[in-house]
């Protein structure tokens, strides 16, 4: 039995027996095995509930995110679990594909050669490659600061740009008043009157940094702005610019703005842009810096026309952005994405739910029980309420429309996801806060 139909009858067997753990984490491993990053990662965080050490689990769970390319979700838990002393091999193989992602080849590699150490078997021939490791292990690649040297043929190295254009608007957006009022003020309006601008002597240019838990809409947001004044959108995860060859990553940089230029008006996102940060990486202080270097002058467009560009940044890990992007004309806006308040949590289920059939939903109620809960946590929880549904409609053959009490049984099976954060927040707002810059984090948890 395969697909759908082997995920159908788990699901009815976990029906029966939802603390069978084995059973589920079949059923997280087939879901991920479809590329079904979101729905693995649910099961393997609903095992984790049940056995909460379980190795196979939170593997599994890393692995879902790293699929989906949370990067730093995922590298959160596996640092967990090649602590212990029995990590597996395929728990080091992971660790070393996340710290090649993040630019850390002499660590991806350190990682590679435990994991066959461990258990031969783990071995991946197009890791293997990538790092420049021969098939006995033992041969290094060309690896220089950190990075490898520039290749000899670089023509496949241009990085993919995406140009899209939203239909969504801010009033898609739940919630995130202050920080919709902030982003007109700062970019759109400057962008829709710079005469104004011009007449009161202010300076139009530069970007926003939102900051906050992962989940909470900063994407989403970003993605809105985009649709609110019918402009163009480009997203960049940062990680898929840097490139382990040297110069790649500078020429990437260039190649995006240039997009950006050519397709004015524009909004240019920047997804974790902590991964350009200075103090995490070996090969930021070295050659890497000119990567960075290459960014500040595209930023401040010295030599070019940034008119009609629009620059937003986001990152999980604010503490970990390069201080000269901070500086007044780059992104001297920083702003904190909190996570959903009760009536924005009920506003994003209003939204989540629309044109589904429904019946008399009672949308504060479900948001006064879904405390502590992301944006990205609700849109799971309608998505898992529409699933099993679904999944009775199927058998009785009609339409089931949902109603308040199947939204609120999905959310008994969710943890809220921002805590984490916070609890990592929450240090670097009280013990490195010197220009004030996480007051708003310590106000959100009522320590100012
Ligand atoms: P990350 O830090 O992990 O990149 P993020 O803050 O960028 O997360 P998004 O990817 O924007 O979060 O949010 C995930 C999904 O959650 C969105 O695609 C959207 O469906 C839903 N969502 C989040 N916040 C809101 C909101 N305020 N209104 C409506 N939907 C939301």
């Amino acid at each position: 039995m395969f697909g759908e139909e082997a995920i159908a009858s788990l699901r009815a067997a976990l029906d029966v027996s939802p603390d069978n753990v084995p059973l589920r984490l079949h059923l997280a491993e087939t879901l991920l095995a479809m590329s079904r990053g979101i729905d693995a990662e649910f099961e393997f965080k609903t095992c984790l509930n049940y056995a909460p050490k379980n190795s196979s689990a939170l593997l599994g769970l890393a692995r879902s995110c790293w699929q989906q390319k949370k990067i730093s979700q995922a590298l959160v838990v596996v640092e967990n679990l090649i602590q212990k002393s029995d990590a597996s091999g395929a728990a080091h193989v992971l660790y070393s594909r996340l710290m090649l992602a993040e630019g850390h080849v002499l660590d991806a590699l350190a990682q590679y050669k435990l994991a066959i150490e461990v258990d031969p078997s783990a071995a991946d021939a197009e890791l293997a490659a990538q790092l420049g490791v021969q098939k006995d292990g033992e041969e290094l690649g060309d690896v220089f600061e950190g990075r490898q040297r520039a290749g000899t043929d670089d023509s496949d190295d241009a990085i993919n740009i995406e140009l899209q254009r939203p239909d969504l608007k801010f009033s898609d957006v739940g919630g995130m008043e202050a920080v919709k009022e902030e982003i007109s003020l700062k970019i759109i309006y400057p962008l829709k009157h710079p005469e104004l601008y011009k007449a009161y002597g202010k300076k139009a240019g530069g970007g926003i940094l939102l900051y906050g838990p992962p989940g909470c809409g900063k994407t989403y947001l970003a993605r809105a702005t985009a649709g609110e004044i019918s402009a163009s959108f480009i997203p960049i995860g940062i990680h898929d610019v840097l490139d382990m060859w040297i110069g790649s990553s500078e020429r990437n940089i260039h190649a995006i703005f240039e997009q950006a230029r050519l397709n004015r008006p524009c909004v240019l996102f920047f997804d974790e842009v902590d991964a350009l940060g200075g103090k995490r990486s070996d090969f930021r202080q070295g050659s890497g810096r000119s990567m960075v270097n290459q960014f500040l002058v595209e930023l401040d467009g010295m030599n070019t026309d940034n008119s009609g560009l629009l620059i937003l940044a986001a990152t999980n890990a604010p503490w970990h952005v390069d201080s000269a992007f901070r500086r007044p004309g780059r992104f001297d806006r920083v702003v904190f994405v909190p996570p959903p308040d009760e009536p924005a949590r009920a506003e994003i289920l209003r939204i989540q739910c629309q044109n589904k059939p429904t019946k008399d939903l009672d949308f504060a109620k479900i948001a006064s029980r879904t405390d502590g809960m992301s944006g990205a946590d609700l849109k799971s929880l309608v998505d898992r309420a529409v699933e099993d549904k679904l999944r009775v409609a199927m058998k009785s053959g009609g339409l089931q429309p949902l109603t308040t009490a199947d939204l609120l049984a999905a959310a008994k099976l969710f943890k809220p996801s921002v805590r984490e954060w916070f609890s990592t927040a929450k240090n670097y707002a009280m013990y490195s806060n010197q220009d004030g810059s996480y007051d708003d984090v310590l106000k959100y948890l009522k320590l100012k």
